[in-house]
């Protein structure tokens, strides 16, 4: 028998019932279209603007498409000729439109509710080394600017491939996204009516899942969509749910988006712990208050707001807008849900799982919808390492316990399929 697998250091991530996040990155709901991105993001006459990873149309839940929304709305800002703008979320949008808006001689000010900056990216210490809780991947590699700037601060990138994992617990090895799957699925949906989900498309395939069984169909969709949006299938629209992105030239930054977040933080005035409750906008200019108007600080007047904050937030009523968003707003929001994915980060005494040369594993859970994937971090590292995603219905199960308790089961999750 060989000795069981020691935990030595763990982190678990909470973004579905952390307050300033409330899930993970927003979503195409049924009746939702990419335009309702465009629609969130569009200004509220003259001097209020919502940007965010949420308003981009084709690069929406990524890190780069934040960014460019962040950087869209501090040019627009600067444009109308405000001289003082606040943005609310230090996340990568926030921080862009705040660079963005000091390289124009803009007087801008940051303000956070939490006690750092970045947001959904963020690094955490896991047995002496620093590894990503939140975004991982600088994805659309090529073709995005964070890696730019990542190249340019000498940072060490490392590629996974999405297409090829090794599917554990699987007597095949599993179906690692098949050409023909996947034109199969992009075919269905594409042609789907408008208000159709992606459920209904998938129960519909499964009725006549030839040359595949269900089995194989269910769980590429499980891995595909699931995995990418941390719903059930029949939140999302069939036309549009299933967005770009994963899958076209992805790398993880080893130790972390730490170092690119310092960068993109320099030389900004970030005032954390001030959550905002409420942003006014007057004839005059605008009045941004926070949590507490008790406390010296506890408002701020400016010429114009920026606000960054997810979806999901901005949905929960978190911040109250005078005069209210313009409806057109409100239902291209309410369109646009927020799924749940957790991570894990494990570090463990040795490496007990099989070299694969994508990097890259996947588990499926016991009950259909539930997934997980891993990245072997282990060679970039040099210490035994794993970091896990989770989606599915299995999330609200594994997640119930203390962190200590979910790292233990997620570690069993993969020993498991192993047979250890
Ligand atoms: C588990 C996970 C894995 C991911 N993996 C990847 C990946 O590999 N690659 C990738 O590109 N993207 C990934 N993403 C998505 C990526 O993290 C986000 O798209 C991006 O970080 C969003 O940036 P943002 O500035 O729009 O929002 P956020 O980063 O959420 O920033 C918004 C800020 O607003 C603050 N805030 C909220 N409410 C208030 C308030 N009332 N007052 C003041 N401040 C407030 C928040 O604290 C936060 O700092 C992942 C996300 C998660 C959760």
């Amino acid at each position: 028998m060989p000795e069981p697998v020691q935990l030595l250091a763990s982190a678990v991530s909470r973004w579905g019932e952390d307050e300033w996040s409330r899930g993970a990155w927003s979503l195409i709901g049924v009746d939702g279209t990419p335009a309702d991105r465009t629609t969130v993001g569009s200004p509220v006459g003259t001097r209020l603007r919502i940007a965010g990873e949420g308003t981009h149309p084709t690069r929406a839940g990524m890190t780069h498409g934040a960014h460019e929304q962040g950087v869209q709305a501090g040019e627009w800002a600067a444009a109308r000729g405000h001289r003082r703008v606040v943005v609310v979320g230090a996340g990568i949008a926030g921080l862009a439109a705040a660079q963005e808006l000091r390289g124009r001689g803009v007087d801008v000010q940051v303000w956070e509710a939490r006690d750092r900056v970045g947001g959904r990216a963020v690094g955490v210490e896991v047995g002496g080394s620093t590894f990503d809780l939140g975004a991982n991947w600088l994805q659309q590699f090529d073709e995005n600017v964070l890696a730019r700037t990542v190249e340019a601060l000498g940072l060490r990138t490392v590629a996974t491939d999405f297409t090829d994992p090794l599917v554990l617990g699987s007597p095949t090895g599993g179906v690692p996204r098949p050409e023909g799957l996947t034109r199969g699925l992009r075919e269905r949906l594409a042609v789907a009516a408008p208000g159709t989900s992606i459920g209904q498309v998938v129960e519909e395939w499964l009725r006549d899942p030839r040359p595949w069984t269900a089995e194989v169909v269910r769980r590429f969709v499980d891995a595909e969509v699931v995995m990418d949006t941390g719903v059930p299938l029949s939140s999302l629209s069939a036309r549009h749910g299933f967005e770009a992105g994963v899958g076209e030239g992805d790398r993880w930054i080893v130790g972390s988006y730490r170092r690119l977040l310092d960068h993109l933080a320099e030389g900004v005035d970030v005032r954390l712990r001030r959550p905002v409750r409420r942003v006014e906008v007057r004839d005059d200019g605008v009045l941004v208050a926070g949590a507490d108007e008790e406390v010296h600080d506890g408002e701020v007047h400016a010429d114009a707001v920026i606000v960054t904050v997810p979806f999901a937030v901005l949905a929960a009523g978190a911040v109250e807008f005078v005069p209210p968003l313009p409806g057109g707003h409100r239902d291209a929001l309410a369109r646009l849900p927020t799924g749940r994915v957790e991570k894990v980060v494990l570090r463990l005494d040795r490496r007990f799982w099989p070299e694969h040369a994508a990097g890259y594993y996947r588990v499926h859970g016991p009950g259909a919808g539930s997934v997980s994937e891993w990245l072997d971090a282990a060679e970039a590292d040099g210490r035994p390492t794993l970091v896990g995603l989770f989606a599915g219905p299995w999330v609200e199960e594994l997640w119930a316990g203390e962190d200590e308790a979910v790292a233990r089961a997620a570690l069993g999750v993969v020993t498991a399929a192993l047979g250890l």
